[in-house]
């Protein structure tokens, strides 16, 4: 996926700050904010959508979850709330081809 900018990003080819990394999944911040917090859980691996999720990627999806909840205590967003969005092809809204999770929060 040479031309995926989630790939590059992730591949360190692609400037971006990490709020977290490990070898299944990374946290960035998303650079066109739609909250005061708003960061994005990426899976290492590259998967289209959601619509394209096997049985073996079912693991990663509840890390990411995991992760953005720990995420949001980390910046004391938990107790006042937050959103954990998927937008799934086109006409969901999605407009980068590689799965991500939106953590939108800090109202
Ligand atoms: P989606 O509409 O779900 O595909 O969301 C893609 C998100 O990625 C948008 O909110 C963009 O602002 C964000 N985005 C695009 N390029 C970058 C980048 N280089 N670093 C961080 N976020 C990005
Ligand atoms: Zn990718």
């Amino acid at each position: 996926m040479g031309d995926c900018i989630f790939c590059k990003i992730i591949r360190g080819e692609q400037p971006s700050n990490f709020l977290y990394r490990d070898e299944d999944l990374a946290v960035i911040k998303d650079i066109h904010p739609h909250a005061p917090v708003h960061l994005l859980v990426i899976p290492t691996r590259h998967i289209r959508s959601l619509n394209d999720l096997t049985g073996q990627d079912h693991e990663v999806v509840l890390k990411m979850i995991l992760r953005a909840r720990e995420i949001a205590r980390e910046q004391s967003i938990d107790e006042s709330g937050y959103k954990l969005v998927f937008n799934v092809e086109r006409g969901g809204g999605q407009v980068i081809f590689h799965l991500h999770m939106h953590l939108l929060g800090g109202w």
